[in-house]
């Protein structure tokens, strides 16, 4: 099992900015102090090293020059973030040559964007939220971080005030036991159809929402239409999740038609391939796959709606172009009956097959 090393970013609620501001001036402090003390102890000789910045001083001596400071001035930060940052000052002398760096400033113009640095241990997943301080914080979690174990990080500001938790997290691509292969065909009806017969059903709350998305529209409500579109928006997140999870759980290659939802969103179609959210889903698959060692592999679809899976023949009664596209079923000369979106996902799954078998993985 191969281990891997990651940085996961993700946005801050707005309701802590007033806390992370109060913990990044405490930084700023513990910052300033430690480059006040090394300035003070400026350069010193060390037989047969050279010159140390900061007079020599260790982390741990450091550590305890400033133990006094979180007590006397009420710090709610905690020693995993004193350690940081006096770690992080010392990684700075050194690639700068400095015993003395740039003061982090905490208010007015020249205001440095907050950083609340923290070391392995002091921030963890707990029921949602990301617990550091004791206190904790709500997160847009796009990553599922509670598969995650969490290393060290920050919390850090960007010019417009918002608030990101940066972690380092460990992962281990698992091997799949799974020894299935399926291909998916992402089709217009369905979101996704597998070879198997298994799909994903566009959800009929859409439509619903969609209706009720129309009414606000036309009443002008712009707070409603945001909401509304942001409830679609996370609904098909939620439901791509479940179902690209569920594959890559499930099977151990995933063999995917490559549609360019760009080359479509050109024609007429252009609302119902944007709104299957394809692009999504694809993304999803793929870097779940990564992580489980699944196999995940484009194919070039052409033609895997019209090819017969049985006899690999493209028969006269095989939907063709824009008109084909109310075709649902079929029966191919060969006498077989297709369901359209199946009989494609299984094309694709014997393109992916093939392609593979050539490259000698014996996956499936
Ligand atoms: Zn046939």
């Amino acid at each position: 099992m191969d281990t891997h090393t990651k940085t996961l970013k993700v946005r801050v609620k707005n309701r802590h900015t007033a806390v992370l501001r109060r913990m990044a001036f405490e930084c700023n402090q513990v910052w300033n102090e430690v480059n006040a003390v090394t300035d003070e102890l400026g350069w010193i000789p060390i037989p047969e090293i050279g010159w140390m910045s900061g007079g020599g001083l260790s982390a741990f001596d450091l550590q305890k020059e400033l133990k006094g400071i979180r007590a006397r001035r009420g710090f709610i930060i905690g020693s995993a973030t004193f350690q940081e940052i006096i770690a992080a000052h010392a990684k700075a002398r050194r690639q700068f040559k400095k015993h003395k760096l740039r003061w982090r400033v905490s208010g007015g113009s020249k205001r440095s964007l907050g950083w609340v640095p923290f070391k392995i241990g002091a921030a963890k997943w707990d029921s949602g939220q990301v617990k550091f301080c004791g206190l904790k914080f709500g997160v847009f979690d796009s990553y599922g971080l509670k598969d995650y174990m969490f290393r060290s990080g920050s919390f850090s500001e960007d010019a417009r005030g918002r608030w990101y938790f940066n972690v380092v997290v460990h992962y281990t691509a698992t091997k799949s036991t799974s020894r299935t292969a399926i291909g998916i065909d992402l089709g217009l009806k369905d979101t996704a159809t597998c070879s198997d017969g298994v799909r994903l059903e566009r959800n009929e709350r859409y439509r619903e929402m969609e209706g009720k998305l129309a009414i606000a529209q036309r009443a002008r409500n712009k707070t409603r239409v945001k909401a509304i579109h942001a409830k679609i928006k996370n609904r098909r997140a939620d439901d791509n999740h479940k179902f690209s999870t569920r594959l890559v759980r499930e099977h151990g290659a995933i063999f995917v038609g490559d549609v360019s939802s760009s080359k479509l969103a050109k024609t007429k179609m252009a609302k119902s391939v944007l709104d299957a959210g394809w692009f999504q889903l694809k993304t999803q698959l793929k870097y779940k796959a990564i992580a489980r060692s699944v196999v995940f592999e484009e194919i070039n679809e052409a033609y895997s709606t019209q090819t017969c899976s049985s006899c690999g023949v493209i028969p006269d009664s095989s939907p063709k172009g824009r008109a084909g596209l109310g075709v649902r079923h079929w029966i191919c000369s060969c006498g077989e009956e297709h369901d359209r979106d199946i009989n494609a996902a299984l094309n694709i799954l014997a393109a992916g097959g093939c392609s593979r078998l050539a490259g000698g993985i014996p996956v499936l």
